[in-house]
């Protein structure tokens, strides 16, 4: 489903991303992982082609991203292609950017409507699906304030999931909850894992990234370190880089 190539990207003088290859089949479950400035968040951010990249081929769905210019000018040059890569590609973030003046329920129809042009009725029956299934279907009518972290992150996700994308981006999703949250959260990306979704995670949570990951990729300063499936990672890492990062973060 997604396929990012040799990427590389540069603030300014500062290269972060050197040269990474991910690709994640239908049904994948990856996680990124590393320690903080790695470039995992950037990662993320140019597949979504929210941020350019220099250097490097992203295919969504088997259709590469065009571009005009090169180099450090470099923008995607097909508006119409960004929008439809985007809707397809979800991104829920680390801070949930709900509208704090919609209730929930707005909130998780705005984009299908605004964005997509979906009929209202039909979005809104999906609406109240996904809140359900992320398990704050009584939750419709309040606004974000009156929610806990975790419901709010919950909300995020069936925003995300009302686009009904062919893929998941996730920005630490975990990161902002308490322990027994933070539990809820992994529960309903468990349950999307097994509904075989395609997600890209970064997280910290290894106990996460080993529970549901089909292949791991652990960056070291914008570089691929080392991959595989969570087991092997995580059982019997090789790199030295990533034994440390393994055992500082336990
Ligand atoms: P964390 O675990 O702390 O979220 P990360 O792996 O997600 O870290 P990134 O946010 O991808 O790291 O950042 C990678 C590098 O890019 C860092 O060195 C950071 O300082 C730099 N960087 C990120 N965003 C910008 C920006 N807008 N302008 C300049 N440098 C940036
Ligand atoms: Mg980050």
């Amino acid at each position: 489903v997604l396929e990012i190539r040799d990427l590389h990207k540069a603030y300014g003088q500062l290269e972060v991303i050197k040269g990474v290859d991910i690709t994640a089949h239908k049904g994948d479950v990856v996680s990124l992982i590393g320690s903080s400035g790695s470039g995992k968040s950037t990662i993320l951010r140019c597949a979504n082609l929210l941020e350019d990249s220099q250097q490097g081929e992203i295919l969504f769905q088997g259709e590469a991203v065009k571009w005009k210019g090169d180099g450090m000018a470099r923008v995607p040059a097909d508006a119409k292609q960004v929008l439809r890569i985007r809707t397809n590609l979800s991104m829920v973030f680390q801070q949930f950017n709900l509208w704090a003046h919609m209730t929930i329920l707005q909130n998780v129809m705005e984009a299908p409507v605004t964005v997509l042009g979906r009929d209202k009725e039909e979005v809104e029956a999906k609406a109240r699906l996904y809140l359900e299934k992320v398990g704050i279907g009584d939750k419709c009518d309040v606004y974000p304030a009156q929610l806990s972290g975790g419901q709010q992150q919950r909300a995020a996700i069936a925003r995300g999931l009302c686009m009904e994308p062919q893929a998941l981006l996730f920005d630490e999703p975990t990161s902002a909850l308490d322990p027994e949250l933070e539990q809820e959260v992994i529960k309903v990306i468990k349950s999307l894992a097994e509904e075989g979704r395609t997600m890209l995670i970064v997280t910290h949570d290894m106990k996460m990234a080993a529970d549901i990951s089909s292949h791991v990729v652990f960056l070291h300063q914008g570089l691929i370190e080392e991959e595989g499936a969570p087991d092997r990672l995580f059982g019997a890492p090789k790199s030295e880089r990533l034994k440390q990062f393994l055992s500082s973060t336990v």
